[in-house]
């Protein structure tokens, strides 16, 4: 799909969130809930430096929608995230009824970076979305933020 001006924001604002929380000594990732109409309801950054490796901002968007929002409004509402979800928050997304997932950067490209850096690999296999919840709606990787989280992913990697 063609990324919208409004999509763009979210995914921009995803991003941001990542460049934050690599400044904050976490990994890079930032996701942003948005609304059917358009409001962004909650947005949050990666938080594993504290040692809980589920700290993922996709998880902790699924349980704020399952605590604030209504059934049919997690359906109708987006998840824009700055790099596509992992195994568990796939599941979590699933599990709590969230609708589509854009992502900006996509997990094959996570672990071609991630193996060029000399990264220790993930504990948990590398599997898309359609993988894990193929009934969720996706759109992405978009490739005019390949470049611009990949060296998030460099930056964090360089602080060892
Ligand atoms: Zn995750």
């Amino acid at each position: 799909m063609n990324l919208t001006d409004t999509g763009r924001g979210h995914l921009d604002r995803a991003v941001e969130l990542a460049a934050d929380a690599v400044a904050a000594g976490d990994e890079p990732f930032g996701s942003v809930l948005v609304s059917a109409d358009g409001e962004r309801l909650f947005e949050d950054h990666n938080h594993v430096s504290g040692g809980d490796q589920t700290q993922h901002p996709e998880l902790a968007i699924a349980r704020w929608a399952v605590e604030h929002l209504a059934p049919a409004e997690r359906a109708a509402a987006t998840v824009y995230t700055s790099g596509e979800h992992c195994a568990m928050c796939s599941a979590a997304h699933a599990w709590v009824g969230l609708g589509r997932i854009v992502f900006a950067t996509s997990t094959s490209q996570l672990s071609a970076w991630r193996a060029a850096m000399g990264a220790p690999a993930s504990p948990i296999a590398p599997l898309g979305i359609a993988e894990v919840a193929p009934s969720v709606p996706t759109d992405g990787p978009f490739e005019e933020y390949a470049e611009r989280v990949r060296a998030l992913h460099e930056a964090r990697a360089a602080r060892g």
